[in-house]
């Protein structure tokens, strides 16, 4: 039996004919009608007036603390549970990351915490110049309060959406709401590109010198002259391309990573110990990866039992990202947390969600893990 992956790509017929088509017209770098249709339609699926097309998630969030005027010694608030690309930008500019920890109802930044933290800084006189707020595994944050917050400290908001579109939060989308929102197309997202990513937002100047510095930043001059350092951050237009098609199947993609969910969810129902990774009152989750807790004093098996059974039979699965705070290279960071993260991480799994994935394939993991789970 093949292996079953944890979010392979699932790409359509019409990604191939724009490919094609780029090809035909020899539209193939660097520049192209997919890339402008790519970010037009992107933009209105996302309810943004503006979307840069970019070639990672990371470049996005790279250029947006810049933009945001993060440098050297600033500090940047940033959601602890999630994965490095969330932070490594904020160390690429020489700024520090303050780690927040998880709520418990949707996993991601405690609002609560969040506003205290700030609250204390601004009242110190050491103003955090921007905060990443996360969107992990396709669920909106509580954005609301987050926001409140920001705003009234001139604290820049960049939403990190990579795992979160297609995802609502009250009448908007997560990405949407902030300064600048990013969304990645790396190829286990929700879409795919093979890889790239986006910067959304409202704000005019933000987009326009964010497509202006991923360009190498070149000044309007025939010559090629430079007044500032840029980056070769452009998203290509045969990767474009892929993106139009993906895009146009999202909400068919949501609903079958939806339904993975609930059929995960009806299956463990009987197990104690085993709980879904809840999904809050304030939006949908796309539910990118189906994840939940086990806990090992109520179950017959732990996280990592189930983890190695599963490998065994060729199907994979992963521990919640490990929190940032809890690892090597920012032993030194900051950190705010009461021990949520922490335990979403010990005892946490993301089981396999792919849009692809097949009933007979999502069975298969199913059947193995009741057979664990009844031990
Ligand atoms: C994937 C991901 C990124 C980075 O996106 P790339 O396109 O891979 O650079 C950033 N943040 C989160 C939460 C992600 O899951």
């Amino acid at each position: 039996m093949p292996r079953i992956y944890l979010s392979a790509p699932d790409i359509g017929k019409l990604e191939q004919a724009y490919v094609n088509e780029a090809f035909a017209t020899n539209w193939v770098a660097p520049v192209g009608p997919h890339i402008d249709a790519f970010e037009k339609e992107f933009s209105q699926v996302v309810g943004t007036k503006y979307a840069v097309a970019l070639s990672s998630g990371t470049a996005a969030l790279h250029l947006a603390l810049r933009l945001a005027g993060v440098t050297a010694g600033d500090e940047v608030l940033c959601s602890s549970l999630t994965f490095v690309a969330s932070a490594a930008p904020i160390t690429y500019l020489g700024a520090h990351p303050v780690f927040i920890d998880s709520d418990e109802v949707s996993w991601n930044m405690d609002p609560a915490l969040a506003i205290e933290v700030i609250e204390k800084k601004v009242r110190a006189g050491k103003i955090p110049k921007a905060l990443v707020l996360v969107h992990l595994y396709g669920q909106s944050a509580d954005i609301q309060p987050i926001k409140e917050c920001c705003d009234k400290h001139g604290i820049k908001l960049i939403e990190d959406a990579a795992e979160a579109l297609g995802a609502t939060y009250k009448s908007g989308t997560p990405g949407s709401m902030g300064w600048a929102g990013i969304h990645s197309f790396n190829g286990n997202k929700i879409i795919t590109t093979s890889g790239g990513g986006m910067l959304v937002t409202n704000d005019e100047k933000l987009a326009t010198t964010a497509r202006f510095l991923s360009t190498q930043a070149r000044d309007p001059a025939p010559h090629y002259q430079h007044t500032t350092i840029g980056y070769n951050y452009r998203m290509s237009n045969i990767c474009a391309g892929i993106g139009r098609g993906q895009l146009s199947e999202l909400s068919k993609k949501v609903a079958r990573r939806r339904s993975h969910f609930a059929a995960y969810q009806e299956a463990f129902k009987p197990f104690p110990g085993v709980t879904m990774q809840p999904e809050a009152s304030w939006g949908k989750s796309t539910h990118w990866l189906t994840c939940l807790t086990i806990d090992p004093s109520k179950s017959a098996v732990s996280r990592e039992d189930v983890r190695l059974a599963l490998e065994k039979e060729d199907i994979e699965s992963r521990p919640i990202w490990k929190p940032l705070h809890l690892q090597p290279i920012f032993a030194q960071a900051e950190y705010h947390g009461r021990g949520a993260s922490d335990r979403m991480f010990e005892h946490g799994l993301c089981v396999p969600s792919g849009s692809g994935m097949s009933d007979s394939e999502r069975n298969r993991v199913i059947d193995s893990m009741v057979k664990l789970f009844s031990k």
